[in-house]
């Protein structure tokens, strides 16, 4: 397929803007207006209806220059404490920029196991939903304040990649410092040629992103190749696009040099699949027929329309939806444990505080984490 999608085209987009892009190597601050310039690119999608979230990396390159840091690698220790001091400044800035565009920034701070634990993931998950509905744009870092060497990411690739197919996103950007995966690694001299298109990563592709990591940034093509696995397989697909222009999303669409990895899936319809055909379930919830009604006709399924819980299931685990008849109706990923599912099933969503003693979700089963069976 030689065929590239515009921007314009999708409706949930995750920026990842590397550090190199933001801080400013000799200078050692922020590069204001580059980013200024990005912000309006951001605007102009997000005003248009689309979901923006941006995932930034800079908090240690800031955190570096603002302490004065010498070059060179830092100690675990010394990075941790850099980020503390790197994500605020990194944080206000985007507050800034995109607050002077009408959007407001919330700051998402994660760490692997937020992403990569169903149970923790439905609640990282949860909370980016509530930002995204109240049209804000949410800034998403890994906490490298806390994580350490043995459970982190590291690089801000694949935390993107993660976001992305975490939060259904059907467009991945990865701006970096340079435009795009290579057949060879660049080097003056030599006739490296840019891939314009990846419809499928295969060992030829990963060779050629070969060992390139500058300084400032942890992931090199390496890890945006392993970004764009984690992508493509869920559903979302992923340009990795120069962001040493201004207005660098603004340039994608104008058709500047870029690599797009493009999936023939869709990210509903991949996570549903996973849903439905990978995990083990748990447990079974029983339904009435109103709300077989419901989950068919798109909704999620509320605590009222529960009968019967059966096994002892954990919060995030895979479940059975049984309906009337017992017949399976389809599977889920459950919001509460089965302890908690049993005291709140056939009540309203309103009794659920009073009964549990906490605000949990709305929904028994978000209707993006219910995979009807034959659909
Ligand atoms: N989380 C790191 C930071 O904000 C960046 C990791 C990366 O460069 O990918 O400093």
């Amino acid at each position: 397929m030689s065929q590239t999608p515009a921007i314009s085209s999708f409706r949930r987009i995750v920026v990842k803007v590397g550090s190199s892009l933001l801080v400013d190597q000799t200078a050692g601050g922020l590069k204001r207006e580059w980013l200024e310039g990005l912000a309006e690119d951001i605007a102009d999608l997000h005003k248009d209806g689309r979901d923006v979230l941006v995932v930034s990396s800079g908090a240690i390159a800031l955190g570096r220059a603002v302490l004065g840091l010498p070059r060179g690698p830092l100690k675990l220790e010394e990075a941790q404490g850099a980020a503390a001091v790197g994500q605020i400044a990194l944080a206000r800035a985007w507050s800034e920029v995109l607050g002077a565009r009408f959007m407001t920034a919330g700051q998402v701070l994660v760490t692997l196991q937020d992403t990569e634990e169903r149970r923790r993931y439905l609640n990282a998950r949860s909370t980016i939903d509530k930002l995204i509905e109240w049209r804000a744009v949410p800034v998403v870092n890994e906490n490298d304040t806390v994580a350490t060497s043995e459970i982190r990411y590291g690089d801000n690739d694949r935390l993107a990649a993660r976001v992305a197919t975490m939060m259904s996103a059907d467009l991945l950007v990865l701006l970096s410092d340079i435009d795009g995966l290579y057949d060879k690694p660049p080097a003056p001299g030599n006739d490296a040629r840019l891939v314009p298109v990846v419809s499928r990563i295969t060992a030829e592709i990963e060779a050629m992103a070969g060992i390139s990591a500058s300084e400032l940034s942890r992931g090199g093509m390496l890890t945006k190749i392993e970004a764009g696995k984690i992508a493509t397989t869920a559903g979302t697909h992923m340009v990795i696009a120069s962001g040493r222009v201004d207005h660098p999303l603004k340039r994608i669409a104008e058709g500047a040099p870029c690599t797009w990895f493009l999936t023939p899936a869709n990210p509903v319809t991949a996570r549903k699949k996973w849903i439905a055909g990978s995990l083990e379930p748990r447990g079974a919830i029983h339904i009435d027929a109103g709300a077989v009604r419901a989950l068919r006709g798109g909704a999620s399924l509320l605590p009222a329309g529960v009968t019967k819980i059966e096994g002892a299931f954990g919060r995030g685990d895979a479940v059975v939806v049984r309906g009337p008849d017992g017949a399976e109706i389809g599977r889920g990923l459950v919001a509460y444990d089965a302890d908690d599912a049993e005291k709140i099933r056939g009540r309203s969503s309103a009794d659920v505080l009073s009964i549990l003693g906490f605000t949990g979700r709305t929904e028994m089963i978000h209707r993006d984490d219910l995979a009807l069976a034959n659909e």
